[in-house]
């Protein structure tokens, strides 16, 4: 069977899969990029299972308090190495990447403390755990006050107000490496390190944290290469490399990572406890798939932006640009065309293929919000996802894909479902 008969048993025309392949070829040597950053990054995690010796007895389940669990206790080394810390925290019991920046955040700040986002505005979720939306046992609510500096018109730290907001009071530092559903570019782990770089000559023992959502492997150094005292992730996005059907980490100093453990289970008992059910397997074995499968997803946000910026659509980043993370926007210009491209991506998925994505209300957003996913665990998305609120500039945020060839499928189904559509006219 040819590559132009299998795609058209999955609903992609011959005139969408040349017009995907032309464009293909123009991205060789991104792809050549992606494919070297992806090798080194295997070497780092590979280095870091084989210092720890890994073998099959840290794959064995504990179950109750979880007490002497080496299998645990060695992932966490494999995460410290890998990311070159001191320590790590990576458990099941930390429920997704809010949890985890909680944790962090709420272990290391005191009443009295404040907080310093450097990056502008954080992750939407993080207004609750921060208190800038009141809620019950937020931060605010424990007498810890927040700052932010906002972000640049060009999407840079702007160093001189950051050197003036830092104040005796101030105790740990936010940075948000990945743009998140916002319209600004992501944060560059070098841009990242000089920010790092500023705070600590105003005041050297701030804790500086980062959340690293969506961005590890996507370079070759992580935000604890240049400086960051804890990064913090969720395993149902890049790190977890697809298999881990839950948790979170926290990568850092000592110090700062035992207070993690003491908040995440209770002062005195940290990281002693904690049972692993029986997910180490998959919580090696993703970790040591990640840097491919990132590679992947990787190759198929630079696709989308190329193919949809060939076709006269915003995208940001650019196909040429660097990448900082996995996310990649897409500036439909209306309603229709997000529908068109979440159809597209839901038709592609190995799970709910079948479903129509319908614009629906979510709590958190002033307008309805689109969404395709057809993943293997519920909400993942390192697994190939398209989503984004029905407003203008009808901005769909793509990422995604435990394999490039998925992700490509994805790709030219949103095109074919646009050109259905009427949306576009391939030149
Ligand atoms: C996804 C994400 C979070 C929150 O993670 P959840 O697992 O959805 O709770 C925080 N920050 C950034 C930048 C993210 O992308």
């Amino acid at each position: 069977m040819t590559a132009a008969e299998i795609y058209k048993t999955l609903g992609v025309s011959e005139e969408v899969l040349a017009y995907g392949e032309n464009i293909l070829e123009t991205l060789a040597p991104r792809f050549a990029e992606i494919d070297a950053r992806a090798e080194i990054n295997q070497a780092k995690v590979l280095a870091a299972m084989q210092k720890n010796r890994v073998n099959a007895t840290h794959f064995a389940a504990s179950t109750g308090y979880g007490y002497d669990d080496e299998g645990r206790d060695n992932l966490e080394r494999v995460y410290a190495d890998a990311f070159h810390t001191e320590a790590a925290l990576v458990r099941p019991q930390i429920t997704c990447g809010t949890h985890a920046l909680a944790v962090a955040l709420s272990a290391n700040l005191l009443p009295g403390d404040e907080l310093l986002a450097v990056s502008g505005r954080p992750y939407d979720t993080l207004e609750e755990v921060i208190g800038i939306r009141p809620s019950p046992c937020s931060l605010a609510e424990y007498g810890v006050s927040y700052r932010q500096v906002e972000l640049l018109d060009d999407g840079s730290f702007d160093l001189p107000a950051i050197r003036a907001a830092i104040s005796e009071k101030t105790k740990l530092i936010h940075i948000q490496r990945s743009k998140g559903y916002q319209p600004r570019p992501t944060l560059s782990v070098a841009q990242i390190g000089e920010a790092i770089a500023v705070c600590r000559a105003v005041k050297p023992d701030v804790i500086v944290m980062v959340d690293n959502c969506y961005g590890e492997f996507v370079e070759t150094l992580e935000p604890s290469d240049v400086g960051a005292d804890m990064i913090v992730g969720s395993l149902i996005k890049n790190p977890g490399g697809g298999l881990a059907p839950i948790g979170g980490y926290i990568a850092g100093t000592q110090r700062c990572v035992d207070r993690c453990a003491y908040r995440l289970s209770a002062p005195g008992l940290g990281q002693e406890v904690g049972a692993n059910l029986g997910l180490m397997p998959a919580l090696y074995q993703g970790f040591f798939l990640a840097p491919n499968v990132v590679s992947g997803a990787v190759k198929g946000a630079v696709f989308t932006a190329a193919v949809y910026e060939s076709l006269g659509f915003h995208v940001v980043p650019s196909s040429r640009e660097e990448r900082h993370d996995i996310i990649q926007c897409v500036e439909l210009k209306s309603p229709a065309g997000m529908l068109a491209f979440c159809k597209g991506i839901q038709a592609a998925a190995p799970v709910d293929s079948y479903v129509d994505p319908v614009p629906g209300d979510m709590p958190g957003y002033d307008a309805q919000v689109v969404m395709a996913a057809g993943a293997f665990v519920q909400g993942s998305s390192i697994e190939l996802s398209a989503d984004g609120p029905i407003r203008p500039p009808y901005a769909v945020y793509y990422q995604g894909g435990l394999t490039w060839y998925h992700a490509k499928l994805g790709v030219l189904l949103s095109l074919q479902k646009m050109l259905d559509a009427g949306l576009v006219t391939l030149p």
